[in-house]
């Protein structure tokens, strides 16, 4: 067993001490040491980083009640200078230490648990019992969180044995345990707890709910950022606004009606855009079927796409009997269509019987078939062999 500096103090940074084991793993010194204030991942705490000699640690881990460091080479001397990345560790402190105020502030306002905690490198959640939490609860619970901090209150830590732990409200020592850390948020909650934590509530800074997503089983996650986590936040959010701002030349509180005003005239200006579109392919529709020298019309377009043939097509046979066979180049997609008079020809069936070999994907009824295809060579080939086809039909208007 080795002696933990972090239950000592959480803001041990650097020591001195002495290298019990190294073993060498897939080319990895796992190192044991008499002392060590590099904490491993545990209880939903993110695990240290930092460096023993100058060299880096690259991973942390407990078995048998001690902490084994992962080192991608062995240190040489037997007593080591070791080094934690404070701004790593302080960051875990605060988050971690946020989350105990946090849940409680849950529990005191909504009675809602906390079943779980986890800590991410961006974001710390904890799964509250709760369905759902409306906007007005996430802020007085920030509220609320927020006021305690700035209070700035003490955070204790009692090492003490599993009886005298019962003695702390609302403490159950965990089975087994011979020695219990108990760390006490003064005047506000007593918790069993392994991880590293703030002296005072102050150096937190601030909590902010950043999302929350709901579980199911009346269970709700919520993912809060505390200090400069939520500072960081908020700078990113801030140059989002004020891009914003700028761009729709808006203060920040007309932002969103401003936005808003902007995409209905746009929902507008569209469907004025659809209008004259199908009002302009209508009459081209109704020139190409007065022009047309033949029953069969084919056209093949670089720059439209397969919804405007699709319109073009249906009015061009509401203006007289047509076999048509009009294809998308940027879509690569094909329409085959014909009016009633020519019943004898079944669009969907050459289709089922022909695509294949041809590698397009589609189909259709008798009078209306397309289809997709996988290069615009294939469709091209598609397309000779209906015109062929629907030539040797000899069709009279
Ligand atoms: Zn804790």
């Amino acid at each position: 067993m080795d002696r933990r500096l972090y239950n000592e103090s959480p803001y041990i940074k650097e020591w001195q001490t002495e290298v019990r084991d190294v073993v060498e793993k897939d080319g990895k010194y796992h190192v044991t040491l008499a002392e060590t204030a590099f904490f491993p991942e545990q209880g939903g705490q993110l695990a240290d980083g930092g460096t023993i000699d100058g060299i880096a640690v690259e991973g942390l881990y407990e078995k048998d009640q001690t902490v084994f460091h992962v080192l991608p080479s062995a240190p040489i001397g037997k007593i080591v200078s070791c080094k934690l990345d404070f701004a790593r560790r302080f960051d875990h402190m605060q988050q971690h230490t946020g989350q105990h105020i946090l849940s409680n502030v849950f529990e005191q306002l909504f009675k809602a648990d906390t079943s779980s905690f986890h800590m991410g490198e961006e974001d710390a959640s904890i799964e509250l019992a709760m369905p759902d939490i409306p906007a007005q609860a996430i802020k007085a619970a920030e509220d609320k969180t927020n006021e305690y901090l700035a209070r700035d209150l003490p955070v204790k830590t009692h090492i003490v044995s599993p009886e005298e732990a019962r003695k702390f409200p609302g403490v159950t020592p965990p089975e087994g345990a011979e020695v219990i850390r108990v760390v006490e948020i003064e005047t506000v909650e007593f918790n069993a707890c392994c991880g590293t934590h703030v002296s005072r509530l102050g150096e937190i800074g601030i909590i902010k709910i950043v999302k929350t997503e709901k579980m199911g089983a009346g269970q709700t996650r919520a993912y809060f950022k505390c200090g400069r986590r939520a500072l960081r936040d908020y700078q990113v959010k801030h140059d989002i606004v004020s891009t914003l701002g700028r761009q729709y030349k808006a203060t920040e509180t007309d932002l969103v009606s401003r936005i808003d005003l902007q995409a209905s005239q746009l929902k507008v200006a569209n469907k004025e855009i659809e209008t004259l579109k199908n009002k302009l392919l209508d009459i081209e529709a109704t020139e190409m079927a007065k022009s047309a020298t033949s029953p069969l019309i084919v056209r093949s377009y670089d720059d439209r796409h397969f919804d405007e043939l699709n319109f073009l097509g249906k009015h061009i046979l509401k203006n007289g009997n047509f076999v048509l066979i009009l294809s998308s180049v940027p879509d690569k997609r094909l329409v085959f269509a014909r009016g009633d008079k020519f019943a004898d020809l079944n669009c969907g069936k050459i289709f089922k019987e022909q695509l294949q070999a041809y590698n397009g994907k589609g189909g259709g009824s008798p009078n209306w078939a397309n289809a997709g295809f996988a290069s615009v060579e294939d469709m091209k080939r598609f397309e000779g062999f209906l015109v062929d086809f629907v030539g040797k039909l000899s069709l009279v208007v």
